[in-house]
């Protein structure tokens, strides 16, 4: 069942996602060669801490950390370590999710490390387009699959590949509440989109075809044939002034 939200809660959710945007921002500013992903973690857990909020994953299904930090070939879930070293030339997906005054957001960037090569540029600027597609297809009256089809479309135009495995979801006092949001598929179908909806939006894209494992840690998901992945995600309302993203001001 879609649970629609207040405005009230929305203006709770407002102020959720400006928190957690400037969190994301101040994290993504370290990332560097030589910085490891257990620093990162420690900084955005200490960030969502003095802000007043709780961090979302942490302890959520048992998730040990704050981010989730997923390199190259990880797609998501990747788990943040003071061993595990940023490299010259890696991408670094880094997902994150707060709790506060009731209600959850959630959003994701992928960011380079140093220089990287075109196609990891390429897959990044991609996956990133293909989230702004899918949000300006949150409209009143548009079905949801419309906001799919935007999403999978923009990525497979591109010649890149749609990790299925994952989706989207509505998001609210729960992380993860309905509806399920595929990143691909044919647009006139779902449910409509109606006022109250408040959705993450989160395409991952990849380089070549194939399927994921996950690692043997049971959360890192990685693409089985090595391609590079990356992820974006923004947490959106729909209101009377039509698609507001309430985690703008993130990378
Ligand atoms: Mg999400």
């Amino acid at each position: 069942m879609i649970v629609l939200k207040t405005a009230t809660e929305i203006d709770i959710l407002r102020a959720n996602g400006a928190i957690l945007a400037s969190v994301l921002n101040r994290v993504c500013e370290e990332v560097s060669v030589g910085q490891n992903t257990g620093e990162l973690d420690r900084l955005a857990e200490r960030l969502i801490r003095e802000s007043g909020s709780e961090a979302a994953f942490r302890g959520m299904y048992g998730f040990p950390a704050t981010i989730c930090t997923s390199i190259n070939e990880e797609i998501v879930h990747g788990i943040p370590s003071l061993k595990r070293q940023l490299k010259k030339g890696d991408i670094l997906s880094i997902d994150i999710g707060l709790y506060r005054s009731g209600m959850y957001v959630d959003m994701a960037t992928t960011v380079p490390v140093g220089e990287v090569d075109e196609k990891a540029a390429k897959l990044m600027q991609v996956t990133k387009e293909a989230l702004w597609r899918g949000i300006g297809m949150v409209n009143i009256g548009n079905r949801l699959a419309d906001v799919s089809h935007a999403i999978g479309s923009c990525i497979e135009d591109a010649g890149l590949y749609v990790v299925r495995e994952y989706t989207g979801h509505g998001i609210g006092r729960d992380l993860h509440e309905d509806p399920q949001i595929l990143n691909y598929g044919e647009s006139g179908q779902g449910p409509r989109l109606q006022i109250g909806m408040v959705l993450a939006l989160e395409p991952m894209a990849k380089t070549v075809p194939g399927t994921v494992e996950v690692l043997a840690d049971s959360w890192t998901v990685v693409t089985d044939q090595g391609a590079l992945a990356a992820h974006f995600e923004h947490t959106v309302a729909l209101t009377k002034n039509g698609v507001e993203v309430l985690t703008r001001g993130g990378v």
